[in-house]
């Protein structure tokens, strides 16, 4: 397998060679130059898998310069019960059953957060971990991440990489702007390979030290920086897994079809659902999710991509969901516009930096777009999500977290008979309680591993919003 640019740059590169990369150097972002196809024999072999040699079976289609038997070792070491919490690692749970008693379920939700930092981005960082360690041994090599967050990302990205050989993390985040827990989450390792920067001021000042440490190619070169963010292949990658196993749980012939919906921010994950579908697994509706910011409905329903500024970017209380642009994105238009790397190349990089938007109303692969790859979408508000985390808790019994909570709401709008939906399970209600407790005016479960946390020794520096000190603390620390 080779990877292209979505950009029409003429490499071919192998896995590895883009796993510790970020974009192609034409500034797209990589994809396999064609997506297997897993036909029904296969699909069938497939079902009985464990979680983790399902991963392998995967994996092997798209990495083909790393041994089987290492391959078979990282995600049998990756996916366990003891890091998921469930032999099944990601189990679906009936949300609702027809009132005509046939016994079909019509709504499932797919538990994807219960890895280390009860949130979805677990299930593809502690691969990306296992896979970062194994080749920087393999180069005798070293990589210093450095990250900005104001959440999730982060926390997930320190819990994959704490103890691993040659990796250092140096995560930004706002000072004192994450929640308590999530602060408590990222601040209590004590690992010697994880720093945490805690910046006096806003994500934005975050985002733009990291990127301009990333432009200074002679200190990134120096002090070999290196990223984690969702653009990477090998994450969209890992998060195929579950789409296939989702599926196999939900039904019990391969003729039968499901849809997902996915509560989406940068694309990431419901790009992993289109790569599933594209291989050949029978989803019939991927269903995208947004909260009020809503750039990714608003181009399936019209036809129009149209980045926003900071200023129009809402803080909402599905906050991992708040962007301006969905980096991912890219990666979906090259599909849909033939694999054309001149027509991504005008469209991302020529017409978003002058008009900030793109329209392809009137092009005739959008008008057929939700007919060959499934997609519809819908969106969802503050006072959408704290009725259905109400409708949920009172009629199941099951409290979800807001980011679900945005997917359900969508879901019901797009339910067909005879077609299970599975809700994807983005995070666990604990780490947004403030919201939670609007909703229902209690306080979530915490799991037991997570009891008092907020007491723990914390581990971070505070630092001005300043390039230089950051700079000379990575340089500091590295050696
Ligand atoms: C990151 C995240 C999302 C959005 O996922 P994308 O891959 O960016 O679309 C949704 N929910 C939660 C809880 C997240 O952490």
């Amino acid at each position: 397998m080779r990877y292209i640019s979505t950009r029409g740059h003429s490499d071919r590169k192998r896995f590895c060679e883009i796993l510790l990369e970020g974009l192609a150097p034409d500034g797209g972002l990589y994809l396999p130059e064609h997506y297997p196809q897993v036909e029904e024999a296969r699909l069938t072999a497939w079902r009985s898998l464990s979680y983790a040699d399902l991963a392998f079976e995967i994996l092997s289609l798209y990495i083909d310069d790393i041994p089987a038997a290492d391959l078979r070792a990282i995600c049998r070491k990756t996916y366990t019960e003891e890091v998921f919490g469930t032999k099944e690692i990601v189990p679906l749970r009936p949300l609702e059953s027809p009132s005509t008693g046939s016994g079909q379920t019509v709504l499932y939700l797919e538990a994807l957060s219960n890895g280390p930092t009860l949130a979805f981005k677990d299930m593809a960082m502690q691969l990306l971990g296992n896979l970062f360690e194994y080749e920087l041994t393999r180069r005798g090599e070293e990589i210093n991440i450095l990250g900005a967050t104001s959440g999730d990302t982060g926390s997930a990205a320190e819990y994959a990489m704490r103890g691993k050989k040659g990796v250092r993390v140096f995560m930004t985040s706002p000072n004192g702007r994450m929640s308590p827990f999530q602060q408590a989450q990222m601040f209590s390792l004590q690992d010697t390979n994880i720093h945490n920067l805690a910046v006096e001021g806003v994500f934005d000042d975050c985002q733009d030290i990291v990127k301009a440490v990333s432009n200074d190619l002679e200190f990134k070169r120096q002090y070999k920086i290196g990223t984690v963010n969702s653009i990477n292949w090998a994450r969209l990658m890992a998060q195929v897994v579950y789409y296939f196993s989702g599926y196999f749980q939900a039904t019990r012939s391969n003729a039968e079809k499901v849809s997902f919906t996915v509560p989406s921010g940068n694309f990431g994950n419901v790009c992993a659902g289109h790569v599933a579908r594209s291989m050949g697994l029978p989803i019939d509706k991927l269903v995208v999710a947004t909260n009020e910011n809503d750039v990714l409905d608003e181009f399936f329903r019209t036809g129009v991509y149209r980045v926003r500024g900071s200023a129009d970017t809402f803080e909402t209380s599905s906050p991992s969901m708040d962007i301006s642009k969905a980096s991912n994105f890219e990666r979906f238009v090259f599909d849909l516009l033939g694999r054309d790397g001149n027509k991504i190349k005008a469209l991302f990089h020529d017409q978003l930096a002058s008009q900030g938007s793109f329209d392809l109303s009137h092009d005739p692969a959008f008008k057929s777009a939700a007919q060959r790859y499934g997609f519809v979408s819908g969106k969802s508000s503050h006072a959408d999500r704290l009725a259905m985390i109400k409708d949920t808790y009172e009629r199941f019994g099951t409290m979800i977290d807001t980011h679900t909570a945005d997917g359900v709401k969508v879901a019901r709008e797009h339910l067909q008979p005879g077609v299970p939906m599975i809700v994807l399970e983005t995070a666990l209600p604990i780490k947004f309680a403030e919201t939670i407790e609007e909703a229902l005016g209690k306080t979530p479960e915490r799991p037991a591993r997570f009891e008092g946390i907020e007491a723990l020794p914390k581990r971070v520096k505070i630092v001005p919003a300043d390039v230089t000190v950051i700079k000379r603390y990575i340089a500091e620390n590295v050696h």
